[in-house]
């Protein structure tokens, strides 16, 4: 079955479709379909709601089935912010490198063993004939000292799973241990149930 990816993020785009092709789920873009996507304001104060929110409105603008994602960064020392904020963390355009500075900076002096936190991903599917569900994916980790890495994107080089940054992973790396990759595989999991 032939779906729409409901996203304007390059890399998160990237992600999806690298994931969810070898998993036998062909996604589009919306250039691909000739589909112009309106944009979606995150009004929803859980991934979910928001995940939803632009599954919905790109299945509405394409009549086509569409997966969405809405994900974040949840620091447990800063009470889970950025959490669903995380794309508009000091405003929608500043450049990661002054988030990710941010961030360093308030947490230069937690201990080690307070500095877990978590990436998570909500992916909505919903479908022309008004079937929908959401499933949750997440990757536990904790904030470097200092940002690493030259991959990825977005928080990539201050979220640490073990010894190295998301953003010194190669692309398989870390889709295999990704917030999004565990999403997308429970997205597998449960279309193989509705269709
Ligand atoms: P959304 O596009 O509104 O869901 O915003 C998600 C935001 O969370 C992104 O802009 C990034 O800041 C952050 N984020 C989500 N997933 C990742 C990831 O895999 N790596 C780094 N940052 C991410």
């Amino acid at each position: 079955m032939d779906f729409l990816v409901a996203t304007h993020n390059m890399k998160k785009r990237e992600e999806l479709t690298r994931i969810l092709r070898p998993l036998g789920v062909n996604v589009y873009l919306d250039f691909e379909c000739g589909v112009i996507l309106h944009e979606v304001a995150e009004t929803g104060s859980t991934f979910e709601e928001n995940a939803m929110l632009k599954a919905v409105s790109g299945c509405v603008d394409s009549m086509m089935p569409c997966i969405a994602d809405d994900s974040g960064l949840c620091i447990d020392f800063l009470d889970g912010q950025p959490g669903v904020y995380s794309a508009r963390f000091l405003g929608e355009d500043t450049p990661y490198p002054e988030k990710i500075a941010k961030i360093v900076e308030l947490m230069r002096d937690v201990p080690p063993e307070k500095r877990t936190a978590r990436f998570v991903s909500a992916v909505a599917c919903v479908f022309p004939d008004g079937r929908r569900f959401t499933v949750r994916g997440v990757c536990e980790g904790t904030i470097g000292f200092e940002p690493k890495g030259e991959n990825g994107f977005g928080y990539d080089p201050i979220f640490y799973v073990g010894e190295r940054s998301f953003a010194e992973l190669t692309a398989e790396e870390k889709d295999a241990v990704s917030h999004r990759g565990n999403a997308l595989r429970a997205l597998e999991a449960e279309l193989k149930k509705v269709l």
